[in-house]
C-alpha cells in the first residue's frame, strides 16, 4: 500500500497527523508528509480515516498490484 498526498490540493490543515500521527508528519505552514511507518498494516485503519477526514480530499491510497 502506497499513500499519496496531491500537492495541489493539501494546504496543511493537519488533520492526518490528528488521525494518523504514525503515517503523517505537517510541518507548520507545510504540506504532508507521508512517514516510513504509513504502510504499516496496524496503522492501516488510522490511515483510512486520514484519508476520509482530509478536508480537501488531498490523500489516496494505491494498493499494491
Ligand atoms: S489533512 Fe489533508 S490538507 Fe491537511 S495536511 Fe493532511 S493531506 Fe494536507
Amino acid at each position: 500500500m502506497k499513500i499519496l498526498v496531491d500537492a495541489d490540493l493539501c494546504q496543511g490543515h493537519a488533520v492526518c497527523q490528528d488521525e494518523a500521527p504514525a503515517a503523517f508528519h505537517v510541518p507548520k505552514h507545510g504540506q504532508a508528509e507521508v512517514l516510513p511507518a504509513a504502510g504499516d498494516p496496524e496503522v492501516r485503519a488510522d490511515v483510512q480515516r486520514a484519508v476520509r477526514y482530509c478536508p480537501t480530499q488531498a490523500l489516496s491510497i494505491v494498493e499494491d498490484s
